[in-house]
């Protein structure tokens, strides 16, 4: 049996691989002998067909390089498929070529969190140091750049506090902005079998998800509202005195700062919902929330619906005040657990695939771009070269239409890639790698959880890192790296406090319990912030931040009614990101009902627009193709929810470039949009 990791959802499952296919180790510390979906028949993409098996590189490109293209096999389009390192060689001439040209600025390099820690250990440190530019950026920054953002800020640890089991021992579980039963199933497992124990739920989302079957308080509020609900919770615990005294004196630093502003801020108030449609019974939760949270011992859960915001990171701000309030961190049955999309996300921020930290969270001299910047820099000529490793950002970012003007601008386009996709339409050169489950590699996940992945499958393709290594050797720089476990090595020692101690022989050794970081000698650190928090005073700082009314809120508040609609967009739990696996998994695409993006529609909006069977969205960016309607009263009046999984469905074509203020995290949960009916 071939021990390994799930390679989708920031869960992070160990996986059994017995020759025949996936079984669930029972005795894995994540997964409990259980796997969902994806995680049992998720490996079927590894032998399809349409893998991208070796180098390609553009026709033109070869000559340049006074190759003769019909000396190579024709792969799609004007592609040709060639040895690894005569790609190699052309990618490291053409870099320097740009850098000699235009600068050690002009290159960016866009990261994955589906690949290795190695790789993107390798990956930000080619780009900086090989090439020298600042501009090293990940996928986070569409997801959950804004939890790293608001929990630094506040508990000063961008990282869950606590591991997934911390939801056993909770007396109260507080979910928000998480379809947890879709995106995080075994995480939603544990939730479930609490709160069949009697353990008290809380769901807030702007959906009646599944998890509310189980809630004992369901709340559903417009879309944009949570930082609004957040801080009226907030309210009620410091107005009412709720609030943890101890621990406020010992462990926070502007108790007194904070409460003066929330208090003197009317956007607080819980009464400010009670006659507003949307909101109803909101403020009535909100009182017996903040009991709740405060008597007992609670564990804080959210996904993208939280961080997928123009108030993202200030969201994840408020739900730490909530925890440091309640004294809810940093003890067994607490914790702040932000859920993690994919399955290496907190690795590659860990291993510095970020433009304003290197690995171990150190600070760079020089702070590069931010993945929305990069677009911009590429559209006025300042970006010439950008390498993307397995991230399809002409699907899965915001306002495609201009990241495609960007792309075709763009003089040198690498993408490292599984399969053909939309990115791969406009590279120059593209590297087919290896997939998880062919390689050796470190994937953290979404409790900071280190898991050493073994191959269930043989490969002569290059790993990520491999490919990186071979490119920077044509440019000058050998790194001497002969093995996965050398780049590892390497990344310890950058990065000692996290991983100092994590040899791969301790990973092997404690695989089905798998230490989480910052290990020190033989094992991991599971609860952070017991005795101080990893802050210049070692205490907690409560952050305040006003809410700024918008959107669907703005609509309520002033008209009192609802005039538009306004199209939020999530997972569905067969499909992953781009779909681009999933959709080549046999047992996956059984699923009749998930080989489309559907969108779900409110019956009464449903029955005004005269029950329409498919309709096409439109916003001020761009439109959708036409998109199947599903009725649902699960889904509030002038709310539409569909996914985005599915490249044809053109969703996020819908998407401006309105994002988190602070770390530029896309407004994907909102966006007003038109319907045209087909
Ligand atoms: Fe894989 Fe996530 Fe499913 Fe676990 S919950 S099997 S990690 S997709």
């Amino acid at each position: 049996m071939i021990k390994s990791v799930c390679t989708y959802c920031g869960v992070g499952c160990e996986i059994g691989f017995n020759g025949k296919g996936i079984v669930p180790l029972q005795d894995g510390v994540v997964s409990k002998g259980k796997l969902c979906i994806k995680g049992k028949f998720g490996y079927q993409f590894v032998n399809h067909p349409d893998r991208i098996k070796g180098a390609l590189v553009k026709e033109d490109l070869l000559k340049e390089f006074n190759y003769k293209p019909q000396d190579f096999k024709r792969w799609k389009g004007n592609f040709r498929k060639v040895p690894y390192e005569v790609a190699y060689k052309i990618t490291a001439h053409k870099l320097k070529e740009i850098k000699e040209r235009y600068g050690r600025r002009s290159l960016a390099a866009i990261g994955g969190a589906r690949t290795s820690c190695e790789s993107g250990y390798l990956f930000q440190k080619f780009a900086r140091e090989v090439f020298g530019t600042p501009h090293v950026d990940n996928c986070a920054r569409i997801c959950h750049a804004p939890s790293l953002k608001g929990l630094r800020e506040t508990v000063g640890e961008g990282a869950a506090s606590a591991p997934f089991d911390e939801i056993y021992r909770a007396e109260f579980i507080f979910v928000i902005g998480s379809n947890t039963t879709e995106a995080h199933p075994i995480v939603s497992h544990r939730i479930i079998e609490k709160a069949r124990e009697g353990t008290p739920l809380a769901v807030v989302d702007v959906r009646e998800i599944g998890l509310f079957k189980f809630a004992k308080y369901p709340v559903t509020l417009p879309l944009e509202s949570n930082l609004l609900f957040l801080n009226a919770l907030a309210r009620v615990i410091v107005e009412r005195g709720l609030y943890d005294r101890e621990f406020v004196s010992k462990r926070i630093s502007n108790f007194e700062e904070f409460k003066e502003k929330i208090l003197k801020d009317p956007t607080t108030k819980p009464e400010l919902f009670r006659k507003l449609p949307g909101y109803e019974g909101v403020t009535e939760q909100i009182y017996s929330l903040a009991e709740e949270i405060s008597k007992r011992k609670t564990v804080f859960l959210w996904g993208l619906g939280v961080t997928e915001h123009i108030d993202g990171s200030q969201s994840v701000m408020a739900i730490a005040n909530l925890a440091l309030l309640t004294g809810n961190v940093g003890k067994e049955g607490t914790g702040l657990i932000p859920l993690r999309g994919q399955n290496n996300v907190q690795g590659a921020c860990d291993v510095g695939v970020l433009p304003y930290y290197l690995p171990d969270y150190k600070k760079p001299e020089e702070i590069g771009y931010m993945t929305p910047d990069i677009i911009e820099g590429a559209l006025r000529g300042e970006i010439k070269a950008l390498w993307v490793m397995g991230e399809d950002i002409a699907h899965v970012h915001p306002n495609l239409n201009k990241i495609e003007r960007a792309l075709r601008k763009i003089d040198f386009l690498v993408v490292n890639e599984l399969f053909p996709c939309r990115i791969t339409e406009f590279a120059d050169v593209i590297f087919g790698v290896k997939s998880a489950y062919e390689k050796v590699g470190v994937y953290i996940n979404a409790e900071r959880r280190m898991h050493l992945s073994k191959p269930l499958f043989e490969s002569s393709l290059p790993d990520d890192w491999e490919v990186i290594a071979g490119v920077s050797k044509e440019f000058g720089h050998d790194f001497g790296f002969k093995k996965s476990e050398d780049v590892w090595n390497s990344l310890r020692k950058e990065a000692p406090v996290r991983f100092g101690d994590a040899t791969y022989k301790l990973l092997e050794e404690n695989f089905l319990n798998a230490p989480q970081w910052p290990v020190k000698g033989n094992g991991g650190t599971e609860i952070l912030h017991k005795d101080s928090f990893p802050t210049k005073s070692g205490k907690a700082s409560l952050k305040f931040n006003p809410y700024r009314i918008r959107g669907m809120v703005e609509e309520l508040f002033k008209k009192g009614k609802l005039e538009s609609f306004y199209l939020t967009t999530g997972r569905n739990l067969v499909h992953y990101n781009n779909a681009n696996q999933t959709n080549r998994c046999s047992t996956l695409r059984k699923f009749k009902t998930f080989q489309e993006d559907v969108l779900y529609m409110n019956p009464e909006d449903a029955e005004k627009l005269g029950h329409p069977e498919r309709v096409i969205l439109e916003s001020k960016y761009g439109r959708s193709s036409p998109l199947p309607v599903e009725e649902n009263p699960h889904i509030k009046r002038g709310t539409l929810f569909t996914t985005f999984h599915h490249s044809k469905s053109e969703i996020n074509r819908l998407f401006g470039d309105e994002a988190d203020e602070l770390v530029k995290t896309a407004r994907f949960k909102s966006v007003k949009v038109k319907i045209v009916k087909t």
